[in-house]
This record gives C-alpha cells, sequence and structure tokens, in this order.
C-alpha cells in the first residue's frame, strides 16, 4: 500500500478541493480560496517540501513546535508502537495508563523544583482554560473567593478558545464573539522599543512592571486572583521584555498575594536557551502551561504545571477538580512527550541553544541592524523579531496599509524560506535542531529577503 497520498494529485487539485471544504484557522476565507493554498507535504530536519518540489528552510518550526525537527525516528517509533499496544484510553475513572504517569514524572524532573504536579490537556488553549478553571478554585477553597479577576497583557497569545481568547490581548480577537468573558482585564505590554526608547531598558522594564502594581491597587488585589504572561510575547511579535521586567512582576505579585502563570507554550522545552523562559528571566511561577514544544508538535498535547502552593490545596482540601478532557494524558502523545524530553536532553539541545546557536543568531541579528530597512533587531535564544521602519534614524513606522511586512513575508516564500510577519515585525523560531551552518543559511536568505523587500519598497516610492 502506498501511504504517501500527497502525490496522488496535483497542486491545483489539492487547492480546489482545499478551497472548498477546510476553513482554516486564522484566515481570511475568501481571500485564501482565490490565491490558493500552500501545499506541504514533506519534512526533513529544518526544511519542508512544497507540492511543487520547492525546498524551504522552516525558520518558524511549524507553529514554534517542530524543536526536535522533522522525521526523528524515536519519536515517530514511540508513537506507532503505543498505537498498536493501547491507542487510547481514558485518565477519569480511576485509571490511568503508563505513558502519562511516565510523562508526568518526566515533567516534574525538567520543570523548576515547585512543580510536581500535571494536569494534561490537549493544546495551550485547552491548559489556559484549565489555568482559569483552576486558580479560581484555588481561591474559592481558601475562603476568598472574591479572588477572581485574572490579570493579562495587551498584545499578549493564550490561544483560541473563549477563555484562552480572553486572556489574550488581541484586540481583532475581542472584536468577534463577545471577547473577553468577565472577570480578565488587560495591561499594557513591556514593549520597549514601541513606547519604552525614552528610557534605558532596564528603567523601562521596571516601569513596565509597575503597571502591574497600579491595575491591582485600582481593583482592589483582594479581588485578583494572578497574573498571566508569555515569557517572551511570541504570537504578539517576539516581543523581548528587558531584563528588569520579571523579577519586578514577581516582586509584585509576591506583595499582593497574587499568582503568577507563566504561559511557556512557546519559550518552554529549550526555545530561550533555558528549559524554560521563566528560568531565563527570573520569576517563580505558580502555575506553567505548556504545549508544542513537549511532543516537538508530532501529536496534539498540552497541559498545566501545578506548583506546589496550588497542588496542596487542591489536593488535601479540594474534593472533586470538575474539569478535564477526554484527551487528558492521552497515552499515544504522552510516549512521544516522553521520547521528545528524552531526545532534547540526548542531543543537549538547551545547552546548544544557549552556549552555540543561540549566540550565533544574536550575532547575526547585530549584523542586521545595519540594514536600512531595519530599525530594530533582537533574540532570545532562538527567536528573533526584525522590526522594518521607514525611517531608521527615528524608528517611524510605514503606514500599515502598505503592508510591507507582507512584501517581505512574500519574498520570503519565494525564496524558501518560511519568516513569518506580525505586521512589518518579521519573527522567526527555527528548529532547535538548527545547527551553527543553517544559522548562517538562515542569515543569508534573510538578508536577500530584506534587500528585495528594500529594492520594492524604493520602487514603489514608499520611502
Ligand atoms: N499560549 C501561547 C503563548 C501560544 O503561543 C499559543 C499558540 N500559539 C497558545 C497559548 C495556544 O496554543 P494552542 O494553539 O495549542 O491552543
Amino acid at each position: 500500500m502506498n501511504a504517501d497520498i500527497s502525490s496522488s494529485r496535483s497542486t491545483r487539485d489539492w487547492q480546489a478541493a482545499d478551497a472548498a471544504h477546510f476553513l482554516h484557522p486564522f484566515t481570511d476565507f475568501q481571500s485564501l480560496a482565490r490565491k490558493g493554498a500552500r501545499i506541504i507535504t514533506r519534512g526533513e530536519n529544518v526544511y519542508l517540501w512544497d507540492s511543487d518540489g520547492h525546498r524551504i528552510f522552516d525558520a518558524m518550526s511549524g507553529l514554534w513546535c517542530v524543536n526536535v525537527g522533522y522525521g526523528q525516528q524515536a519519536l515517530i517509533d514511540a508513537a506507532a508502537r503505543q498505537m498498536q499496544q493501547l491507542p487510547f484510553y481514558n485518565a477519569f475513572f480511576q485509571t490511568a495508563t503508563p505513558p502519562a504517569i511516565q510523562l508526568a514524572e518526566l515533567l516534574a524532573e525538567v520543570t523548576p523544583p515547585q512543580f510536581q504536579h500535571v494536569f494534561f490537556s490537549g493544546s495551550g488553549s485547552e491548559g489556559n482554560d484549565t489555568v482559569v478553571r483552576m486558580v479560581r478554585r484555588y481561591w474559592d477553597l481558601l475562603g476568598q473567593p472574591e479572588r477572581q479577576v485574572i490579570v493579562s497583557r495587551k498584545n499578549a497569545y493564550h490561544g483560541s478558545t473563549m477563555a484562552g481568547a480572553s486572556l489574550g490581548g488581541m484586540a481583532a480577537m475581542h472584536a468577534q464573539g463577545g471577547l473577553p468573558i468577565p472577570g480578565i482585564v488587560h495591561i499594557e505590554q513591556p514593549h520597549w522599543y514601541q513606547v519604552g526608547r525614552e528610557m534605558t531598558p532596564e528603567a523601562f522594564g521596571v516601569h513596565a512592571a509597575g503597571w502591574l502594581e497600579e491595575k491591582l491597587l485600582e481593583l482592589g488585589p483582594e479581588k485578583v486572583a494572578a497574573f498571566i504572561g508569555e515569557p517572551v510575547q511570541g504570537a504578539g511579535g517576539v516581543i523581548v521584555p528587558p531584563d528588569s521586567y520579571w523579577p519586578e512582576i514577581q516582586r509584585i505579585c509576591d506583595k499582593y498575594g497574587v499568582l503568577l502563570v507563566s504561559d511557556e507554550v512557546i519559550c518552554g522545552f529549550g526555545r530561550t536557551g533555558h528549559w524554560f523562559g521563566c528560568e531565563r528571566f527570573g520569576s517563580r511561577p505558580d502555575l506553567m502551561t505548556f504545549a508544542k514544544g513537549v511532543t516537538s508538535g508530532y501529536v496534539p498535547l498540552g497541559g498545566v504545571m501545578v506548583g506546589e502552593r496550588i497542588a496542596k490545596v487542591l489536593i488535601e482540601q479540594g474534593g472533586e477538580f470538575e474539569h478535564g478532557y477526554t484527551y487528558s494524558g492521552h497515552p499515544v502523545a504522552c510516549v512521544v512527550g516522553v521520547e521528545n524530553i528524552r531526545l532534547i536532553q540526548q542531543l543537549k539541545l538547551v545547552e546548544r541553544v544557549r552556549d552555540e546557536t543561540g549566540p550565533r543568531l544574536a550575532k547575526l541579528y547585530a549584523s542586521l541592524r545595519d540594514h536600512p530597512l531595519v530599525g530594530h533587531a533582537e533574540t532570545c535564544g532562538l527567536m528573533g523579531a526584525i522590526q522594518l521602519v521607514k525611517d531608521k534614524s527615528d524608528g517611524t513606522l510605514f503606514p500599515s496599509e502598505l503592508e510591507v511586512g507582507m512584501v517581505c513575508r512574500g519574498h520570503c516564500f519565494g525564496n524558501g524560506l518560511i519568516m513569518r510577519a506580525v505586521g512589518d515585525r518579521m519573527i522567526v523560531a527555527p528548529p532547535l535542531v538548527t545547527t551553527a551552518e543553517q544559522i548562517d543559511e538562515l542569515g543569508r536568505l534573510i538578508a536577500m529577503c530584506l534587500d528585495k523587500t528594500w529594492a520594492d519598497v524604493k520602487a514603489n516610492g514608499w520611502v
């Protein structure tokens, strides 16, 4: 039997069927149907191939998740073995499967010491729904049911379910479907380049964390359950906070007894050159959401690491927690998680990002700052952002309707590179297996796409 269905039809055929039946996430359906989707058929290491045979450097790791790269046999074999032995069993009715127990144990080992327990979900969004239920339950059990409010940040991304999108601070998402749900408020993000340049990054970090304290005092801290944030805002545009930001957030949460939640869906499992982003930035979260990198995206899995402060109350005083998912602790997902974490350990990927490839990407980005289109370029581990600007002397942005970021993304697509555009911020998060030589290859591709975009910008008279 030929298992490869991708070559059974032409690209145009796939595109027509796609347009006829498949509604894609975060997509203008009509406009995509007009253009036709790009059909991706194969992956190996950091490269993808499309249905026309083009090779593409996947500098977004799928969607920030394929951290061990494509084609890792250990993950594939583990999934196949588990599917044969027991493809599914639930964890609801006094039952468990060995893979779920094993992954829970391994997560307790690789996460910071306050985490000894995990609640599994099927995705990051579901993990954040669990966070909302759990922090409110925690305060109820402690006899403080008025602690309901969760503080998040504008331009944050925490998922697409009702609670996930409410925690997120994306205005366009809130505009559809009556969001946010009650009890979730947002403060400004720590975006130094956009709003803080009259201060040093250090001073701005403390200043931006102060917005949390202001909000707590405005709401009444006794009404606030938790603060949630991504260590580095990913989907918002790889916005790296100043080093002073998270320690000050921690101090404020401690001062008012507010729980701290670190959304590690992107930053977890080595992306920042540390196992978890909170370790890179020096916070001690009470809860940690994860997904993506836990299985390198090979199968869907997410969850929440539950700190002992909370676990103790839920276990000793809680009774039944009325919450859970069919796929909480899915055995196939969990064996892949176990193999994936072992592979990260064996290949020393966290150390490699910290000591070798992360610094190399940082050096590359420092050199890009000289490009006439680049106002700012920054990295954190294997994440990078390039802010395209109209005038680099004062950081003036292009009018958004010119969609310069999309012009640049078009050149990337056309030249075998996947780099994402968030407005005019071009972002990458290549797989953690990317070698030093592949970082150099990425650098050449990015420089070429910036040059082509600059040529367009000049030809159109936009500068
Ligand atoms: N949190 C963060 C920080 C994310 O980046 C994402 C997804 N990009 C999510 C949550 C939601 O995860 P999922 O798409 O798996 O539901």
